[in-house]
């Protein structure tokens, strides 16, 4: 039988064993998928003694998808380039190799949800500066995106990505740093708006964003999931523009690790999706 885990701290309010746990059941794998509560400073250590702990990979969450890249033996591009990793496994000759799915899971339900999106819909708004902004630049950039305006609470850090991925870009203001108090007036320039911020999940403020010049061709998307619909969502639906929440990203960002480990790719269906939302406290 083969094991794979999650491996966070805290972990207890992870989704992934719930999607797992269903297409190992969907698909009739002999298989078990657990969570594993890892304390900060100890990632490394465990994803090293990924063998002897009896599992063939493990998916990564926070605060330990640098450690795991820094564990790995190989890492894949989209890892190196995001600076993190978030799913492991363990390849014939038992190296540990890391990858990031956050982006492709970001692209894959955007082009699920939005397929009128594409990357010539210039420019794109991310918010945020966290790891899931930079997996969502990383994507953009993947996926051909001409210009990209970013801005965060901390500009400090909107500028520090904008430089990282700079040079990555056909021209050095491919990214380019919109001021937190102007993001709203970058709003009416934008065919694609992002949200990676955590503003708008259960708990935290709604994400404040003026919708007044929200282009009618504009897709808007929020990767917070919980609650699936959240404020800025809900606004965005009410002008009857396009929407995508996160989580199709969510259930996309699983599919790699999953084929990895147990050697299916899965799909991403209806069934599934209601499963997890229904965890959600929306189906
Ligand atoms: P992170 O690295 O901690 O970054 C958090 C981001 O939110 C930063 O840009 C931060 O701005 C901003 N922020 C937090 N509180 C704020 C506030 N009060 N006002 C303004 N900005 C605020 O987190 P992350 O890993 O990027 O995750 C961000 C969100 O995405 C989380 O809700 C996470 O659950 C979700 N997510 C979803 C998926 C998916 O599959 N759908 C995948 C990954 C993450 P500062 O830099 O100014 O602090």
């Amino acid at each position: 039988m083969k094991r794979a885990c999650v491996i966070g701290w805290p972990v207890e309010h992870s989704r992934s064993p719930l999607i797992h746990r269903y297409w190992l059941k969907q698909y009739g794998i002999d298989g078990a998928y657990e969570k594993e509560a890892v304390p900060p400073g100890e990632a490394e250590a465990f994803l090293r003694a990924l063998a002897e702990r009896d599992y063939v990979g493990a998916n990564v969450t926070l605060p330990h998808k640098l450690a795991a890249l820094q564990a790995a033996d190989v890492a894949d591009e989209a890892a190196y380039a995001i600076g993190a990793a978030n799913a492991v496994w363990l390849d014939s000759a038992g190296k540990l190799n890391a990858t990031n799915t956050d982006a492709a899971g970001f692209m894959a339900n955007l082009n699920e949800q939005a397929p009128q999106w594409n990357a010539s819909r210039q420019p794109a708004l991310v918010i945020g500066a966290g790891g899931a902004a930079r997996a969502i630049l990383y994507a953009l950039l993947e996926a051909g995106a001409a210009k990209v305006l970013l801005t965060n609470r901390t500009s400090e850090r909107a500028s520090a990505l904008a430089d990282y991925f700079g040079p990555m870009s056909v021209t050095p203001n491919w990214v380019e740093v919109v001021d937190w108090k102007n993001r709203s007036l970058a709003v009416g320039e934008c065919g694609l708006i992002v949200n990676a911020t955590s503003l708008g999940m259960t708990g935290e403020k709604p994400l404040e964003l003026d919708l007044a010049r929200l282009r009618e061709d504009a897709v808007v998307a929020d990767i917070v999931y919980a609650p699936l619909v959240t404020p800025l969502l809900a606004a965005v639906r009410d002008r009857g523009r396009a929407t995508v929440d996160g989580l199709g990203m969510l259930l996309h960002q699983a599919v790699p690790g999953f084929e990895r480990w147990f050697s299916v790719r899965p799909e991403v269906t209806p069934e599934l999706r209601s499963h997890v939302a229904a965890s959600l406290g929306s189906a």
